[in-house]
C-alpha cells in the first residue's frame, strides 16, 4: 500500500499576490508650474494621470500647520477660500500666486507666496489625493479650483 496519494501543492507567491497595489501613483512625471502665466500647477503622473491646481487653490490648501488649524477652525476644506465679509465695500484682492517655486527632496515642492507665506510643504501624495480633476472628484463637493 503506497502513501504518496495525497500531495499538498502550495502556491509560494500567492502572499504576494494578495497584497493590494497602490491603485495611484505618487511619483510625478512632469511637474509644470505655470508662473509666468499665474495660472497654477500641472503635474504629469507616471501612471499617466495628469492634474492640475490654480495657484489660489493651492494657497487655501496650504498644508502648513497653521492654515491646517485655521481651516479647521473655519470648516473649510482644503483648497476652499475664506468665507468674504458680506458688507464692507469690495475690495481686490490679487489672485494668490507664488513668486518662486522649489522641490523639497524628492518628495515636495514649496511655495514662496507673495504674501509672504511660505511655511507649506506641498507633497507628491497630498497633491495627487487633492486631484481636482472629475475623474478624482467626483464624490467630492469641494469646489474645484482647477484653471479652465
Ligand atoms: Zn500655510
Ligand atoms: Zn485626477
Amino acid at each position: 500500500m503506497s502513501h504518496d496519494g495525497i500531495r499538498i501543492t502550495r502556491k509560494e507567491d500567492e502572499s504576494e499576490e494578495a497584497r493590494p497595489l497602490p491603485r495611484i501613483s505618487i511619483t510625478p512625471e512632469k511637474v509644470r508650474v505655470l508662473l509666468t502665466e499665474g495660472k497654477g500647477m500641472e503635474i504629469d503622473w507616471v501612471d499617466g494621470h495628469r492634474s492640475a491646481w490654480s495657484f489660489a487653490w493651492l494657497r487655501d490648501a496650504c498644508p502648513c500647520a497653521t492654515c491646517v488649524e485655521e481651516r479647521k477652525q473655519d470648516g473649510r476644506k482644503s483648497g476652499q477660500p475664506k468665507a468674504k465679509p458680506a458688507a464692507v465695500l469690495p475690495m481686490y484682492t490679487p489672485p494668490a500666486k507664488p513668486a518662486s517655486a522649489h522641490a523639497v527632496g524628492r518628495y515636495a515642492i514649496q511655495f514662496n507666496w507673495q504674501d509672504g507665506h511660505s511655511g507649506g510643504i506641498y507633497s507628491w501624495e497630498y497633491l495627487r489625493r487633492s486631484c481636482q480633476c472629475p475623474e478624482c472628484t467626483f464624490d467630492d463637493e469641494a469646489p474645484t479650483g482647477a484653471p479652465n
